[in-house]
């Protein structure tokens, strides 16, 4: 008997210890759930610089270990308060059991979208406001209020649109040509510039000191139809956009048409060293097929580029004088020469010739039109060893088609200085210079950047009040 009670009493014992251990351990859990800082993560999926008459707000929210709860979205203005109505759409992921620590949830996503603004919110007033975004999850952290991830932003609050005024009474513009223009704009604008067709050319400040003054050296495209509007555009931090006329005339331009005869000795020299640099090329399966393919995809993609290292640009113009044209030269090719190109005879492909031919001796010095800082020297597809100088505000000059190469990105030339020799590296037929000048990226006609007279009326003159 005393043994017996023994045996189940020490039974007992056992039993009990094991509860005691479950219970301390989903007391641990519970603890640790209860005390968890986990909290949603809120991103932005739209820039929000200032608040306007209607800006559009827009976040997601992810939580990686728990359900989301609630997303919130306030306004604060001085002491009053205002609830942002939205949609927000939250997808939450099926929960593991409470007990399941170890098990691998996918995250729980929330997305909000918003307007902003005047319109929802009249009694929004100018000034500044703070953003307040709260979003909650379904954890037992504070106490069982949820984790909680914030975002607090002061942001300015604006409902007028920027305002522009032009300061350059008349413009006259060449296709395919350029011309600065001046104007002023309030305070608060972040982006100014001139829109032409699909083509946005920045604004930048006439000098540091005055920040609103702007000037904008665009371009009129060669291959827009002449009717396309040239307009100001300027938007604020809010998210508010003036478009602004200004008075301009462009002059259309009719371009030259030339003739390329491809033969087989020509292509078997070009070809080859182009399709070397650019591996990820795939060989066409005939030379003529691979020109075709370097003088239409390749020469698309250089464009690209080109616009692409536009931004790399200084935000003055690092020049004075007017731009040097390379000397002792003959012209073999002009600006947006629509070119033909024949094979056997047989018409194989047009493109437009986009700078100007110029041949001097063979491998004569080349020298910088400009001062300036070069962007590249390298092997550059169509164009050969080539060079890019930046001479500020997106104004660049390209040359081609070169033998050898005496500078290096980065590096500060000054007008004259020998950028390298030329040669007939790249889509030449011999040797010569290609030389090219682009706004942002886009082509231009060198021609009115070797003139004096064009130099002194449209942009020294313009600027000598600010210099
Ligand atoms: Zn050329």
């Amino acid at each position: 008997m005393r043994n017996s009670y023994n045996k189940s009493g020490t039974g007992l014992g056992k039993g009990w210890i094991v509860i005691l251990l479950v219970f301390m351990a989903a007391i641990v859990i519970l603890g640790w759930k209860a005390f968890s800082h986990e909290a949603p993560v809120i991103k932005f999926t739209t820039t929000v610089k200032g608040i306007g008459k209607q800006t559009t707000v827009a976040f997601t929210v992810q939580d990686n270990e728990y359900a989301l709860k609630n997303i919130s979205v306030h306004i604060q203005q001085g002491d009053r308060h205002f609830t942002v109505p939205s949609s927000s759409e939250i997808r939450n992921a099926p929960s593991p059991p409470w007990w399941k620590l170890w098990a691998k949830r996918t995250p729980s996503i929330g997305d909000f979208k918003a307007q902003i603004g005047h319109q929802s919110i009249p009694d929004l007033k100018e000034g500044r406001a703070t953003l307040e975004i709260v979003a909650t999850n379904n954890s037992w952290g504070r106490f069982f209020r949820g984790g909680r991830g914030e975002i607090k932003l002061s942001l300015p609050v604006r409902f007028h649109p920027p305002e522009v005024a032009v300061l350059t009474p008349q413009v006259y513009v060449n296709q395919g040509g350029c011309d600065l223009v001046l104007f002023k704009v309030s305070p608060g604008t972040t982006e100014s510039g001139i829109q032409v067709g699909t083509h946005f050319f920045r604004s930048w400040p006439v000098k540091k000191s005055l920040p609103d003054t702007r000037m904008c050296l665009f371009a009129y495209p060669y291959n827009i139809d002449p009717k396309t509007p040239a307009q100001i555009v300027a938007r604020d931090d809010a998210g508010n956009q003036t478009v602004s006329n200004f008075n301009y005339k462009v002059f259309p331009q009719k371009f030259r048409d030339g003739k390329i005869n491809l033969s087989d000795s020509f292509m078997q020299r070009v070809v080859p060293p182009i399709m070397s640099h650019n591996p990820d090329m795939q060989d066409q399966g005939s030379l003529l097929k691979n020109y075709l393919m370097i003088n239409q995809r390749l020469r698309l993609i250089e464009s690209q580029l080109l616009v692409a290292y536009s931004q790399k640009t200084a935000p003055e113009f690092l020049w004075t004088q007017v731009f040097l044209r390379y000397p002792n030269s003959k012209v073999e090719a002009h600006f947006a020469d629509y070119r033909t190109y024949l094979y056997h005879g047989k018409v194989v492909d047009h493109e437009t010739h986009l700078g100007y031919d110029l041949a001097s001796t063979a491998h004569a010095p080349v020298p910088a039109a400009n001062n300036g800082v070069v962007v590249f020297a390298k092997f550059f597809g169509i164009y050969g060893n080539a060079v890019l100088i930046d001479h500020g505000c997106g104004l660049q000059t390209l040359y081609g088609h070169m033998s050898s190469l005496a500078v290096k990105a980065g590096e500060h030339v000054t007008r004259g200085q020998i950028i390298g020799h030329s040669g007939e590296t790249g889509l030449a037929g011999g040797d010569h210079l290609h030389f090219s000048v682009l706004v942002d990226g886009v082509f231009v006609d060198p021609l009115e950047w070797w003139d004096p007279h064009w130099i002194h009326d449209r942009i020294t003159a313009k600027l000598a009040p600010y210099r």
